[in-house]
């Protein structure tokens, strides 16, 4: 006799809305319904959101401040806060943390959970729709959620589900939801695949339902593989559980102590570049950093310092740098040094933009995507180059690379 276990899959996929622009009207609700940007006030920033009212003159994140306001003059300009948004990004991941024991925090306002199991006790669609609405009731942010069987098609759903909306997709009906979006809509195609799609005549996401997988392949390599996958409705990606780690760490120790100032400089800077990388691969910033010196006595020394909220190398290269200067004082031979980025929070390269310039930016996400196909190394400052094999770049936030790459230009 035969059992066949068959347990419904549900995944869930939540996403604050404009979140950025949302906190800014709890604080201050007298922009409730003004056109709102938010982002790098300076003549160079860039827009790290906009509320809806402003998309309809042409205005997206990751767009010129400058041009933004030319394209919406009478919007209100502000500069973002990184603390802020934490902390309200925090209360949420609270209350999704009493309602699910495995969720994912993939940036600092969206989240997957794996409600799977969940169906014969609650409903997994009427228990999704209670968390949501506990989030708006409890903190004032809207907040959109989609259900399906999977991350991607709960991910293309909850964007369709926006603004402060829900949508749920039965199982089996994947492919006829996902088929009269536009092939933008997939998560993964960024501007340059819609493009190389849009040029073979690729508009729609059933043409692509409609075409054999080699085809997509030949044309795009690998990720063509998964586009056709998931605009046929498929992934199997799991849920990463989150952990709230509030602090990461490198230190080295020499095989020989060493008096070589510039070679430890080079060494700390390394470190930084390694940390720095490992930050932005996990979405987070920091707001403490500590230098650690050892002498070849034993004794050891270490001194920190707060800054504002970053994930930036040449923001964090010439503090760490300046704090090392001041704690090695004995001109004595080092035995060990390290550093140590602490006060984590959740955060993006968007918040990044309310110091950084657009070339910043677009540096940032360059090397970073050398890096993530490249290996960790492959992309280092000159000065950097001595100090060899600092540690390995795995995510120390999930131990696994990110779902999508840090960055939401779209
Ligand atoms: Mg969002």
């Amino acid at each position: 006799m035969f059992y066949v276990l068959f347990v419904f899959l549900a995944l869930l996929h939540l996403d604050l809305d404009t979140f950025y622009v949302s906190v800014e009207r709890i604080i201050n609700t007298e922009l409730q319904s003004k056109p709102l940007l938010v982002g790098g006030t300076s003549d160079r920033g860039v827009v790290a959101a906009c509320s809806y009212e402003t998309r309809g003159f042409g205005v997206h994140s990751g767009m010129p401040m400058k041009m933004a306001k030319e394209l919406c003059p009478e919007a209100v300009v502000i500069r973002g806060n990184a603390g802020t948004y934490s902390k309200y990004s925090d209360v949420v991941t609270e209350i999704i943390k009493e309602h699910v024991p495995l969720f994912e925090k993939s940036s600092i306002d969206e989240f997957y959970a794996d409600l799977s199991g969940m169906d014969r006790f609650f409903g997994c669609y009427k228990y999704a729709s209670e968390m949501r609405q506990k989030i708006i009731k409890e903190t004032g942010l809207p907040i959109s959620f989609g259900l399906s069987v999977n991350k991607v098609v709960s991910k293309v759903a909850t964007n369709e589900a926006k603004p402060n909306n829900q949508l749920k997709i039965d199982f089996g009906l994947e492919k006829p939801f996902l088929a009269p979006l536009s092939i933008k809509k997939i998560p993964m195609v960024g501007d340059k695949t819609y493009q190389t799609l849009r040029n073979l005549g690729i508009r729609k996401v059933k043409t692509v339902q409609k075409m054999p997988m080699d085809i997509m392949q030949r044309v795009l390599g690998s990720n063509g593989r998964i586009i056709w996958k998931r605009a046929n409705g498929m992934d199997n990606t799991p849920v990463i559980p989150f952990h709230d780690r509030k602090s990461i760490s490198t230190e080295r120790t020499f095989d020989r102590d060493t008096i070589d100032v510039t070679k430890l400089k080079g060494i700390l800077l390394a470190m930084t570049e390694n940390l720095a990388y490992q930050l932005r691969r996990g979405d987070k910033l920091t707001a403490c950093i500590t230098v650690k010196i050892r002498y070849s006595d034993f004794n050891t020394y270490s001194k920190q310092l707060r800054i504002p909220y970053t994930s930036a190398d040449h923001i964090l290269i010439p503090k760490i740098l300046g704090l090392f200067n001041t704690l090695y004082s004995k001109r004595m031979l080092v035995r060990l040094i390290g550093i140590r980025f602490s006060h984590l929070v959740s955060g993006n390269y968007q918040i990044n933009l309310f110091e950084d310039t657009e070339e910043a930016l677009n540096l940032y996400q360059a090397m970073d995507y050398v890096r993530n196909r490249f290996g960790g190394r492959s992309v280092i400052r000159a000065s950097a180059m001595g100090a060899k094999t600092i540690g390995s770049m795995y995510n120390p936030f999930n131990g696994q690379p990110p779902v999508v790459l840090a960055h939401r230009k779209q």
